[in-house]
Order: C-alpha cells, then structure tokens, then sequence
C-alpha cells in the first residue's frame, strides 16, 4: 500500500511566527535533509505537512527516521494511503495496521473528515471500520475510553489515510527561525548536547573545537568531527572551525599560575571565538556545553570570569541539567557512544591540579594582562581551519 508520512506541528510552535515562514522553512528543511532517502513529494494542508515518498520501492522507515530528527514536527504519523471509498477503508485498513491490532486487546476508531463531501459521516464511519476490524480480530475489544490502540481515519482532500497512534517527532521549533550561534565543541558529552539544545529551539549552529597538537592527536579532532557530523541530523549542514590552539597553552603556562590555567584559557577561548565570529557574517551568540557546579571552571564564580571576556551572549543550555540527564539527551541523539571514546581534550592535557573553584575576576585580569597574548591570539585566528560538515 502507499504510504504516506504526515507531520503535524502543534499550534503551541507557530505562537509568535508567522504560519506561511514556518511551513516554508520547515518544507525547505525537508526537501534538504529528505533529499539522499529517494524521490518524493511534500505537499501542505491544515497544518499538516504530508511527505510521499515516490518511486517503486522507497525506504519508507529511513524517509521516517529523517523526519523524527526535524525540529518543529511534533507529531509523525505514517499512514497508509487508500482511495476514499469505505469498502476500500473497511479492506485495507485492517490489513495496512494487522501487526498492531494483533497485539493489543482494545481498541477504537477515530475518523476525521476534512472532506465534508464524503458521504459518510464521521460516526459512521467509525462504526463500519470498527465492525470491520472486530470481523477480522475477533480477539479484540472496542475500549472508547483507554483503548490500547486507536485506528485513525482522515478522510482529506486526495486520499483516506489509515493510522495507529502518531509517534512523538522531534519538537521544538525549525531550525533557521532563531538566529546563528557558534558552538564551542569539545570531544565530551556536554557540549554536542548544548548544540542540539539550541538547534531544538531554532538556532543555526556552526561549530569551534580547538586543538593542541601535538599533545592531542588526529584522531581526537577526528572525533570531535565525527560528534559535529552525528549533530547535523538535528542542526543540518555545520561549519567546523579547528583552531591550533597549542602556543597560547604554553605561554599560559609558562606565564600564568597554574591555579588559573583552565579559567584563563576558557577566557581565551572565547575571545578567539568571537573574533571568529565577527569575520562571519552575523553570528549573533556562543554556546558552551557547561553545566553550574560541574568542574571547577563551571562554579558561578568562574563562569562570571569567563563572561567578563565576552561581547557575545553565552548561552549554556544544560547549566542546570544534572549529568545523568546530560547523558540521557546524548544517548537519544546518538551522540553519547562517541562522546565516551578515550581522547585527549586541550583542556584536559593542561588541567591545574589544583583549579581555584572561586576565582575573583581583579586576579584573573590580572594574570591575563601579566602577558601579551595578542600576536598569539592573532595567529590562532588566522591559522583557523573551516570545514563543511554536510548533514547526513
Ligand atoms: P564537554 O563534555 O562538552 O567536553 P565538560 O564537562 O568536559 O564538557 P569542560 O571540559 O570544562 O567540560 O568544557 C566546558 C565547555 O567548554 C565545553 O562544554 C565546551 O563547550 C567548551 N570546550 C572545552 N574544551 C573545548 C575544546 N577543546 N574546543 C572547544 N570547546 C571546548
Ligand atoms: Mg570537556
């Protein structure tokens, strides 16, 4: 049987965006991410968007699997697609859903007609399907108040569509519809979490993982481009800026005490950051995967010192998530199992044994100033290397 998928975007998504931009971003999203899955057609009605994929054999459930990653679909409903005839709804139906009816005990049947042309009223329509479905699963029981299963019919404009219970999409609002922002990308599992975070609400993300080579090897950036490729699922195509980040961590430690490397280099890492961002056009904000009270360089006190050393809004998405939760949002986005592979971090190959939990901001000035690390910084930026990272 055709199959459709149809992706519904709760009302509570469009609140303060205009309908028409929203479904045209949304339609543009799909056609980009859908497009490598095989042909297929994207159409709009009642705040519904159908996907129909085409061609003789289409990989329906990777057509689905995309979809689910799509920011702004709430609710993902793949249906069969049957002429709008109630013989044809009363054959088909029980045999497009025969898994589901043969594992569940109860059940009801819901229809909808947005077609009001159809001769059959939607009572009625229950009522045949209903009595079709019990012919063929005697087993089963009408439950009309907590069925296990509820069999869904739309009658709309071109087809009647058959479906179970929609599964839960990817949620929040499309991604394009709240600004530019640059990630900063470590190997962890915070940070790809951060990214996602943002995406869910809108953001473009674009992403900036620094490196100290030779203390961090080829294969530890190639993990933290793998992480930014696992992420475009979710966020779509992301540029990834690696910057050399070795000179500034010696000369910090030649130079600074130990105490305040990690607060100092963070701060660091955000200037550069930024002056990334400025060459690029209009990336409005940075995200960090910091979480309040986690390590000593994410205490209030240090995340004020690093904030003194931005011009740019930071957004800290999981600031007050704990790390099992953390965990949690990275195992569903599938970034986790990367995120735990052995690597050697920048931060972690120069981490103080003794990290200052409560930094004042005067000390860290102070120690930043103690050394020109401008010619370093200079540098850093113009040996940034950038890199498409294209969806898959
Ligand atoms: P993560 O799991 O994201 O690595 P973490 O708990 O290990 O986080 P830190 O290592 O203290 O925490 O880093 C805090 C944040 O600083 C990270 O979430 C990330 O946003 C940024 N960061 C740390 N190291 C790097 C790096 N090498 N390149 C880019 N950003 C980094
Ligand atoms: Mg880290």
């Amino acid at each position: 049987m055709k199959e459709i998928i149809l992706c519904k975007y709760g009302e509570i998504a469009l609140k303060g965006l205009n309908k028409s931009t929203f479904e045209s971003m949304m339609i543009k999203t799909i056609k980009r991410r859908l497009a490598s899955a095989g042909e297929f057609r994207v159409t709009k009605s009642q705040s519904t968007l159908y996907v129909e994929p085409l061609g003789d054999e289409p990989d329906v459930d990777e057509f689905e699997n995309r979809l689910s990653k799509i920011f702004g679909i709430v609710k993902l409903c793949r249906s069969g697609a049957v002429e709008k005839d109630i013989k044809a709804i009363c054959e088909k139906a029980p045999e497009y859903l025969a898994d589901v009816l043969e594992g569940a005990r109860t059940f009801k049947v819901n229809a909808r007609r947005s077609d009001k042309k159809f001769p059959l009223k939607s009572p009625e329509i229950c009522a045949e399907l209903g009595g079709a479905i019990l012919e063929k699963f005697p087993h089963l029981e009408v439950d009309v108040h907590e069925p296990q299963v509820t069999v869904t019919v739309e009658v709309r404009e071109d087809y009647a569509f058959i479906h179970s219970d929609p599964v839960d999409g990817a949620g929040g609002i499309p991604v394009g519809s709240s600004g530019h922002a640059m990630l900063l990308l470590s190997g962890g599992i915070d940070s790809p979490v951060a990214g996602y975070m943002m995406a869910r609400r809108g953001a473009v993300v674009e992403a900036i993982h620094f490196e100290a080579p030779p203390y961090t090897s080829d294969r530890a950036r190639m993990k933290v481009e793998k992480l930014a490729e696992l992420m475009t699922a979710y966020c779509g195509d992301i540029k990834f800026f690696c910057v050399p980040f070795t000179e500034i961590q010696l000369k910090l430690r030649a130079n600074c005490p130990e105490e305040l490397f990690t607060i100092l280099m963070r701060r660091l890492m955000m200037e550069i950051a930024q002056r990334i961002c400025e060459k690029e056009d209009d990336i409005q904000a940075l995200i960090t995967g910091e979480s309040l009270g986690q390590v000593a360089s994410q205490t209030m006190y240090a995340m004020v010192c690093t904030d003194a050393a931005c011009r740019m809004p930071v957004f800290r998405p999981c600031v007050g998530l704990d790390k099992a939760e953390i965990i949690e949002i990275a195992r569903k986005i599938g970034t986790f199992e990367t995120s735990i592979l052995p690597y050697e971090d920048c931060c972690t190959v120069f981490t103080p044994k003794h990290p200052k939990t409560r930094p004042s901001l005067e000390e860290v000035e102070k120690a930043q100033a103690s050394f020109d690390f401008e010619p370093y910084i200079k540098e850093a930026v113009e040996g940034t290397t950038v890199r498409l990272i294209k969806h898959i």
